[in-house]
């Protein structure tokens, strides 16, 4: 691994360490990233010197301090923001509801112990030179996932390094060493106390994994202290996960295999234990809706079906279908061969606006919005051309049939 490779502000932050007379060490993910090319996107550095030091050697920078009681000092560097952090012990009962403890070391071996897993076990100088106690290497070579230490006490320590585990599996594809997931599996209940922030950054990172289609049979099981049904998931499920392509889909798999109850209620329900973003949150939500109208093959009612949910959420709800192996593919084909008819799928696409039909003398109120839907119900139902004078025509003709 050629350190002239590392980003100029990266080495420039090491050598002005090393100057002073401290020590720097690249940790963590960037250090297993390089060794694996793939992309690094952020730098973590351990130092010797407490946070006061480090930030008086940089004063130079803009300094981010807001972490600084637990060791970091964020420096602003090339555009881009570089954690210092002093070498410690973990505050690792983080989510226990104990007050977080942090211990400053004299070394970066005590640094390296409080770290998860052997391949985020490493430090590398300036230089390229490997700092490699509990044989991260020898693991990244054989695409393995081990537990620093004693998995068991590792995982009792911090239940979050469990869905650490499953996200890591799914991002780089790699196997779990036995004791490791044993342990993992047999602490798994102790993940139900995790915060929902915490929770829902894993389970993104999880279904967002490359390699989640090969993984999510063995990792699943990890998530069941927080969705109970996740232990036991029938195959013919994990089928579909293996098939699943995006990670909404995968994130309604995952729905659907930890609650009963219709497609609606099992969403509402998993997203209780997140903290998604709002428009994700609704966006599974209407997929969920989509999902539980019974499979139609009656053009009309697809073309209605398209308008009333939107693309995003059919495209989605027809996806995770496919991953089922599900009954609604002729459904799919309607649906994209209405889209290729050019016609519109939502009120926003009629060549009238909500203005028009107010100068048209519409009265304002909810009168506008159910009057726009019947237009674009009668434009794909093929009763009325998505022409200003065809839709104002028929405005006229509604007003004199309903008065
Ligand atoms: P990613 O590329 O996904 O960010 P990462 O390895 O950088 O992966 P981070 O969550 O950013 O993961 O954490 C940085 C490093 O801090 C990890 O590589 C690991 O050494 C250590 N670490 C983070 N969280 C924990 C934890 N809960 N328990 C033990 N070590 C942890
Ligand atoms: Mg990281």
């Amino acid at each position: 691994m050629a350190a002239d490779r590392l980003p100029p502000e990266v080495l420039a932050v090491l050598a002005r360490l090393e100057e002073a007379g401290e020590e720097g060490w690249l940790v963590g993910g960037c250090v297993r990233d390089r060794l694996l090319g793939r992309p690094v996107h952020d730098y973590d550095i351990a130092v010797s010197c407490p946070p006061a030091r480090t930030a008086a050697l940089f004063s130079g920078h803009e300094l981010v301090l807001a972490g600084a009681a637990h060791g970091t000092v964020g420096v602003v560097a090339g555009g881009r923001l570089l954690e210092l952090t002093t070498f410690r012990a973990d505050g690792a009962y983080r989510d226990r509801r104990h007050p977080e403890q942090v211990a400053f070391l004299p070394d970066i071996d005590g640094d390296l112990a409080r770290r998860d897993f052997t391949v985020n076990a490493m430090a590398m100088d300036r230089r390229g030179r490997l700092r490699d106690p509990y044989g991260g290497r020898k693991d990244l070579e054989a695409r393995l996932l081990r537990a620093v230490g004693e998995p068991e006490r590792r995982f009792s320590e911090d239940a979050l390094r469990i869905l650490r585990l499953a996200r890591f599996a799914a991002k780089l594809g790699f196997s779990v060493e036995g004791e490791t997931l044993a342990a993992a599996l047999r602490l798994r209940r102790e993940t139900a106390a995790l915060s929902a922030e915490r929770i829902t950054a894993e389970v993104a990172g999880f279904v967002d994994g490359e390699y989640f289609s090969r993984a999510a049979g063995e990792m699943l099981g990890l998530f069941a202290g927080v969705w109970p049904a996740l232990a036991e998931v029938p195959s013919e499920m994990l089928a579909a996960f293996a098939r699943a392509e995006e990670p909404d889909s995968r994130l309604l798999l995952m729905a659907r295999a930890a609650s009963p109850g219709d497609w609606p209620a099992a969403v509402a329900a998993f997203c209780r234990r997140l903290r998604l973003p709002r428009s994700r949150e609704r966006l599974l939500d209407e997929a969920a809706r989509r999902l539980a109208l019974p499979p139609s093959e009656d053009p009309p009612e697809v073309r209605r079906r398209a308008c009333r949910f939107g693309d995003e959420a059919t495209r989605l709800a027809f996806a995770v279908d496919r991953a089922l192996g599900g009954p609604r593919q002729p459904e799919a084909a309607l649906y994209e061969r209405f889209c290729r008819t050019g016609l519109p799928r939502s009120v926003r696409e009629l060549a009238v606006t909500g203005a028009d039909l107010l100068a048209a003398g519409v009265p304002e109120g909810p009168a506008v919005g159910t009057l726009l839907a019947r237009l674009l119900e009668a434009v794909i139902d093929g009763q009325c051309e998505n022409t200003r004078p065809a839709l104002l025509d028929r405005v006229r003709q509604e007003e004199t049939r309903y008065g």
